[in-house]
C-alpha cells in the first residue's frame, strides 16, 4: 500500500491562527452522543406499522427454528441403515410428506421402505436423511439409489437456524427486512419499539426565500431545509419543520424556545459563526440553552454548535449547504441515531483508491465529493476526488457518490492511496 505524506503534527492546525486549537471528527461525534438521552417511551405496533422503527427490547426466539426436523430438498426421506454393502439399493415408496403436513401422522418409514418428501415438509420417524429426487430412479413405487448418502443429508434440524431462548435481535435494532422477518418467523403479531424521534429543523438567514417566491437582489433560495428534510425522512423520525427565520436575535430566541418544548433534538442551520448577523448562539444561551461552539477539524464545516435547551439536544449546523449536509450525515445523524435509540450494526464504510492526486492543505480530517470511476486491480473502487473547495457547491455532492475521507494529518493526495469513502 503507498503511503500518503502525513505528519502528525499537521492535525487540528486552525489555518487563520496557525495555532493547533481544533478539535478531531471522533471527539466531536463523542461529545453529540453524550448529549443525547435515548428515547425510552415504547409503542406496540403491527408488523407493517414497524417497519424501520427501533426495536424497543432484545427479541430472542420463544421456540426453537425451525420448529421441527424438516425436509431441505424434494426428494425421498430414506433409512441409511437401508444402504449397506455394495449399491444400487431398491426401496419401495410407502408414504408421502409435503410441507403443512402432519408427519408424525404419516408413521415410520419401515425397513427397505422410503417416503415421498418435499422442501418443508417434516421428517418422518424412522427417516434419517433425505436424497434428493434428481438422484434417484423411479420406477412404480420403487425408488433406485445409486450412490450411498451419509446420515442427516439434506435435514434442516429443528433448532439450527435459532435455539429456543437464543437472542434473534438486540434493542435498537433498526427494523428492516430481515428483521422484521425474524420478528414474523416467531409468530409475533405486534412489537414494542421506541417512539419516534421528534426533531425541529430550523434554518435562518435573513436573505432565504422560500422555492416557489421571487428572489429579490442579495437572495437565495432556502435549500438546506429541503437537503435535511430529505436527511431526516426516515421511519424513525418525526420532523417539526420550523420553516425559515430571518436574522433577528427576538424572532430566533422564540422559535428556539417553542422549539424547545416540541423536539428531542433542535436542528438548525446558519447563524453559528462569528459575525454580526450570527445570532444562534447568543439567543441559545438567552434561552437558558447551554451550548458550545465546538471548532471541528473538519472539512467542509468547523463552526458546529452542540449543546441542550431545556430537554432538546440542539445541533447548530453551519449555513453552506454542502456543509449542512456533510456535518450532519457525520455528526448529526449519529447523534440523531443515539438519541432514537438506534444501535448501529456496523459501520457502513468501504476503502477506495484515489483516481488521482490531489493537493491540499493538512491540519483537518476532509470529507470530499468523490465519484467512483472504476475498480482498482486489487479490487477496490478508484475514485476522483472532485473540487476541494466545495463546501458551497451543491452541484458538486450531485456529482459525487459519497465522501472520500482524507486523514487531517495528510498532506496531499497521491494516486493510488487507500482511503475510506462513506457512501451518500
Ligand atoms: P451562515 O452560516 O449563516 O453564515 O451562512 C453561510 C452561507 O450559507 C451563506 O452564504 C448563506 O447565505 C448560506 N446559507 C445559509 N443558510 C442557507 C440555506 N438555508 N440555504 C442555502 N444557503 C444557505
Ligand atoms: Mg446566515
Amino acid at each position: 500500500m503507498k503511503q500518503s505524506e502525513t505528519t502528525e503534527d499537521l492535525c487540528c492546525v486552525d489555518e487563520r491562527t496557525g495555532e493547533r486549537a481544533l478539535i478531531r471528527v471522533d471527539d466531536a461525534i463523542q461529545q453529540g452522543i453524550g448529549l443525547a438521552r435515548p428515547v425510552s417511551e415504547v409503542e406496540n405496533l403491527g408488523l407493517v406499522d414497524a417497519i424501520g422503527r427501533v426495536l424497543a427490547d432484545d427479541l430472542h426466539a420463544p421456540f426453537a427454528l425451525p420448529p421441527f426436523d424438516n425436509s431441505a430438498m424434494d426428494g425421498y426421506a430414506i433409512r441409511t441403515t437401508d444402504l449397506v454393502g455394495a449399491g444400487p439399493w431398491s426401496l419401495t415408496v410407502a408414504g408421502r410428506v409435503a410441507a403443512g403436513d402432519n408427519a408424525e401422522a404419516a408413521g415410520p418409514v419401515g425397513p427397505g421402505e422410503a417416503f415421498r418428501i418435499f422442501t418443508g415438509a417434516g421428517l418422518p420417524q424412522s427417516a434419517d436423511a433425505v436424497i434428493m429426487q434428481e438422484h434417484v430412479e423411479r420406477n412404480g413405487d420403487t425408488i433406485i439409489i445409486r450412490e450411498a448418502v451419509s446420515s442427516g443429508s439434506c435435514i434442516r434440524r429443528q433448532g439450527e437456524d435459532a435455539p429456543n431462548g437464543a437472542l434473534l435481535l438486540p434493542k435498537g435494532s433498526l427494523i428492516g427486512a430481515p428483521e422484521i422477518g425474524a420478528i414474523a418467523s416467531v409468530g409475533l403479531s405486534q412489537i414494542g419499539v421506541f417512539r419516534k424521534l421528534r426533531v425541529a429543523l430550523l434554518c435562518t438567514g435573513s436573505e432565504l426565500r422560500q422555492p416557489g417566491e421571487t428572489l429579490a437582489s442579495g437572495q437565495i433560495y432556502n435549500s438546506n431545509r429541503f437537503i435535511l428534510m430529505a436527511a431526516l425522512r426516515q421511519p424513525w423520525i418525526d420532523v417539526v419543520d420550523l420553516g425559515a427565520v430571518k436574522d433577528e436575535p427576538e424572532v430566533l430566541r422564540e422559535t428556539l424556545t417553542r422549539a424547545s418544548g416540541q423536539a428531542d433534538i433542535i436542528v438548525t442551520t446558519g447563524g453559528v459563526s462569528v459575525g454580526e448577523e450570527d445570532h444562534m448562539v447568543a439567543q441559545l444561551r438567552a434561552a437558558g440553552g447551554k451550548i458550545r461552539v465546538l471548532k471541528i477539524a473538519m472539512k467542509p464545516g468547523k463552526p458546529l454548535s452542540m449543546g441542550r435547551l431545556d430537554n432538546a439536544v440542539f445541533v447548530g449546523l453551519p449555513g453552506n449547504p454542502v456543509a449542512a449536509f456533510t456535518t450532519w450525515r457525520i455528526i448529526g445523524a449519529k447523534v440523531a441515531a443515539k438519541a432514537a435509540g438506534l444501535v448501529e450494526k456496523s459501520p457502513r464504510g468501504a476503502v477506495v483508491k484515489a483516481a488521482e492526486s490531489s493537493t491540499r492543505s493538512a491540519g483537518r480530517q476532509e470529507f470530499r465529493p468523490a465519484r467512483i470511476v472504476g475498480v482498482s486491480k486489487s479490487g477496490h473502487p478508484r475514485v476522483k476526488l472532485l473540487d476541494n473547495s466545495f463546501s458551497a457547491k451543491i452541484s458538486l455532492i450531485c456529482n459525487s457518490d459519497g465522501f472520500a475521507v482524507i486523514p487531517a494529518e495528510t498532506l496531499n493526495v497521491r494516486e493510488g492511496d487507500h482511503l475510506d469513502f462513506v457512501y451518500l
